[in-house]
């Protein structure tokens, strides 16, 4: 995840010892996406292996991600990381641990959200929330994009973004499945002893990102994400700016992303993108309380 710095450096370094040969650039260029299903090596992740084949989630991101024009293939890999919980980008390549999958089912409702999505809908959202956070880091080290702030913030914010361009019925149920998981991690944290050391980390704190998740999806759409708000889970005065903080990074994302993205084969995929959701959970089957409500 955070090999960048240090391969940039590298490759600086590289630079001034060899000779001076100008170096053209690859051309650019889009369906440079693939997709890479390892075997699991524990047999308790075979299941986690068929889900994903069968919800289809790594298909979906590569029709998402083939309008983009890239220099480089990008690889997406799920695989065992022998006891690893982890999600990155490096070489070009995001992989996605099974490991980490198990994390976020540990996160996931037991039943379903009280807005209706189901157990494994959820995990569908928090999965597509990794790796475009991951594709996130991809993107911004591909294509040279500059980063104001933080690169974390700034990968949560290029998934947000993401996630808030499908279907509206889609982005809903996304943004709600994300928004569980990542509640019930900001309660996890929050009920650690509080100690100092987790202001330093270089992601923002779990409750700082679900808050700022849920800003975004009420910035891009208080029609549709209203209910946040009148439920009490985004405060009035965080809401009352995020029409402005939507409007900041849709500005960031045209001007330094769009230009690298066919457009015309962008509004194809996302019209195609089929979810394959369960059925809505009934109010009536004892559903998991949001984790962060007082
Ligand atoms: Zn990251």
């Amino acid at each position: 995840m955070k090999t960048l710095v240090f391969v940039a450096a590298l490759a600086g370094l590289t630079s001034h010892s060899a000779p001076a040969v100008a170096q053209s650039k690859p051309p650019l260029r889009t369906d440079q996406v693939r997709v890479v299903y390892l075997q699991p090596k524990e047999a308790r992740h075979e299941a986690i292996h068929s889900a994903l084949q069968e919800r289809r989630i790594f298909e979906i991101l590569r029709s998402l991600l083939r309008p983009f024009r890239l220099p480089r293939q990008l690889t997406l890999e799920v695989k065992s990381c022998d006891g690893q919980v982890d999600a990155y980008y490096a070489n070009d390549t995001v992989t996605l641990c099974y490991e980490y999958i198990e994390l976020i089912e540990q996160h996931a409702p037991r039943v379903g959200t009280p807005a209706g999505l189901a157990r494994a809908d959820a995990t569908v959202g928090a999965i597509i929330d990794t790796l475009l956070h991951e594709v996130g880091h991809a993107i911004f080290d591909m294509l040279e994009i500059p980063v104001l702030g933080r690169e974390e913030d700034a990968a949560d914010l290029f998934s947000a973004y993401i996630l808030l361009q499908f279907a509206p019925d889609d982005a809903r149920r996304l943004i709600q499945g994300v928004g569980f998981m990542m509640a019930s991690e900001a309660k996890a944290a929050l009920e650690e002893p509080p100690g100092l050391k987790i202001f330093s980390n270089e992601h923002g704190l779990p409750a700082q990102r679900y808050y700022n998740l849920l800003c975004m999806a009420y910035g891009s759409n208080p029609k549709i994400f209203g209910n946040m708000v009148l439920r009490g889970r985004l405060p009035k005065e965080r809401a009352d700016g995020c029409a402005g903080e939507y409007a900041m990074l849709r500005r960031a994302f045209s001007k330094l992303i769009l230009p690298y993205v066919d457009e015309a084969m962008q509004r194809d995929a996302l019209t195609q993108v089929r979810f394959n959701w369960g059925p809505l959970v009934p109010p009536t089957d004892g559903l998991d309380a949001p984790p962060l409500a007082k």
